[in-house]
């Protein structure tokens, strides 16, 4: 069964507010595409292994996708994929790499070639074996578990070309196409016949893992080292994407394409969430939206019913669309 679902990576929605509101010419835009890009089709092969894991029997695997765990202090690992089991714990590592790829077990490289270019990388094997000690070590401090944790580097496209030329045994046995993850998974069910932990034990680690998962809240603008002062504001139109929208009476009018939303003003607020900070005075709120009075705009965030501190000209109310309720 499904723990903790794979759901949309809170910096792939950062860079996705961050490319819609950044000027044609800002200097970092392209970067920001070229970054915005690279994680949309990560997040995309990450969920091509969601269906070859609907076959698992469900009350004998425990699934939780995007884990990340504290590991030393300020140093945190990151999970795409663990599955438990009363026989195993299995890692999985997603990649979304396109052309062909030549895992070169003398030098411990991956290179990928494509349209005639070469490319070096990291042989993920190193890096899941490197999640394997972390998590490992870290289930023996939680949990005094000694169940064996095995790892997989899945290819998410089926199109990728995998090469082993010296043909490195560990290299065909831990680098997989994403159709091969249900036969790998009963390759390990006869490797680890008998069952180490009783599913109660499973659910509590499960429980206490999830609980445990810190998102990455780092700050986007200071990321790319972006001013927030070239952030575009204003209310962006549903239907056409023109910004910004004009207040009308009880909601937003697109002055390119007509278009009439009442609630255009929620995803302007998400964007400044996403962008700029979790809590929005009237006076910032006045600006993002390009509200001409003080009554609308406390109208508006009155009306969203938005948690708030303090008084007056001072309240903060607090964006917590994001937040698990
Ligand atoms: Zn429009």
């Amino acid at each position: 069964m499904i723990i903790k679902p794979r759901e949309m990576p809170k910096y792939l929605m950062q860079l996705e507010a961050l490319a819609s509101r950044l000027p044609i010419n800002q200097i970092k835009k392209e970067d920001v595409v070229k970054q915005l890009i690279n994680q949309r089709t990560g997040f995309n092969g990450e969920r091509s292994i969601n269906f070859p894991l609907i076959f698992l029997p469900q009350n004998d695997y425990f699934i939780l996708h995007n884990l990340r765990l504290l590991y030393q202090p300020n140093y945190y690992f990151q999970i795409d994929t663990l599955i438990l089991s009363g026989k195993f714990f299995l890692i999985i590592e997603v990649k979304n790499y396109f052309g062909t790829l030549i895992f070169e077990s003398m030098f411990d490289q991956l290179i990928r070639v494509t349209d005639e270019k070469e490319e070096g990388f990291e042989n993920p094997i190193l890096q899941v074996e490197r999640q394997s000690r972390q998590l490992k070590s870290y289930l023996s401090t939680h949990f005094f578990s000694t169940v064996p944790i095995e790892n997989l580097v899945v290819i998410s496209s089926p199109r990728t070309i995998l090469k082993n030329p010296s043909n490195s045994p560990l290299i065909s046995e831990k680098i997989i196409h994403s159709s091969k993850l249900p036969t790998k998974i009963i390759e390990l069910e006869n490797k680890y016949p008998n069952n180490i932990i009783a599913t109660k034990k499973i659910m509590s680690i499960s429980e206490k893992l999830l609980k445990e998962h810190t998102p990455d809240t780092k700050n986007i603008l200071e990321k790319f080292h972006i001013p927030e002062s070239d952030i575009l504001t204003g209310v962006r139109c549903t239907k056409c994407f023109h910004l910004p929208m004009k207040r009308i009476k009880g909601g937003w009018n697109c002055p390119a394409c007509n278009q009439i939303s009442i609630n255009a003003h929620f995803s302007a607020l998400k964007d400044y969430l996403l962008l700029i900070s979790n809590s929005i005075t009237n006076k910032e709120a006045r600006h993002f939206l390009h509200l001409n009075s003080d009554s609308t705009t406390k109208r508006l965030l009155k009306s969203m019913n938005l948690p708030y501190l303090g008084e007056n000209k001072g309240r903060k109310y607090r964006l917590n669309f994001l937040e698990n309720k």
